[in-house]
């Protein structure tokens, strides 16, 4: 079976590049799990569903045809036929995806489909990235990793990410998210047994040497 890279932590701690070019880097997949939340929500979405009623969102989830690319090079997220690369990150699938990733049904459905995309990953690695990678989906993973920032600091990457204008409009979004998704699953503190890396005061390589350099020890 590949080995696990597990990594948690908040939107905008730099989770997802990181774990890309360190994927990069050891010839590893690369899988990001809030894509497949990320995917549902915009399937609700174009549904018309009520993101807020469970019932409706696992309805949804029951024809729910996802497909995503675990390779670092070549990033690609499809529902069905269509390909949804960039229409899960418009802010209206940002909005609407915390209140499907919060039904239980969804959470333990995505999460056999991710073991499975592991196991059928063909690397000797992936590297999975999300918000209860090292602690639900793969606690047993032999590198475990809480990647964390100061909220500042990730609400000043995720707005020149957006390059928006509204800097102050993308902190409280992200705020907001957040304090949704930590009643949810614990981002915020690490488990037993996982590494924290703080990149605030960290440049990307040097974020990206940090996880490395736990990987190797
Ligand atoms: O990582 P990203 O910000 O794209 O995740 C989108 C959303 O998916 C999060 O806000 C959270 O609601 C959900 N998520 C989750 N568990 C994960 C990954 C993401 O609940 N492992």
């Amino acid at each position: 079976a590949p080995v696990v890279v597990a990594i948690d932590g908040p939107a905008g701690s730099g989770k997802s590049s990181v774990s890309k070019q360190v994927a990069r880097r050891l010839g590893y997949g690369f899988l990001d799990t809030g894509a497949a939340y990320r995917a549902l929500a915009w399937l609700a979405l174009e549904r018309g569903t009520d993101t807020s009623d469970s019932t409706s969102v696992v309805d949804v989830m029951g024809d729910f045809d996802y497909a995503i690319s675990l390779d670092p090079d070549e990033h690609w997220v499809r529902v069905g036929e269509t390909d949804v690369t960039h229409a899960i990150r418009e802010p209206r699938v940002s909005e609407a995806v915390s209140g499907v990733a919060r039904v239980p049904a969804v959470r333990q459905a995505v999460n056999v489909l991710f073991r499975s995309m592991v196991a059928s990953s063909g690397r000797p690695g992936v590297v999975v990235e999300g918000r209860d990678i090292t602690t639900v989906v793969a606690p047993d993973a032999p590198v475990r990793i809480l990647l964390t920032a100061a909220p500042e600091v990730r609400a000043a990457r995720r707005s020149a990410e957006l390059s928006s204008q509204d800097a102050a409009a993308v902190a409280a979004a992200l705020h907001k998210r957040d304090a949704s998704d930590s009643t949810v699953v614990d981002f915020l503190t690490a488990a037993p047994g996982v590494e924290v890396v703080d990149s605030t005061h960290l440049d990307f390589d040097q974020t990206v040497d940090a996880v490395i350099g736990v990987i190797r020890t």
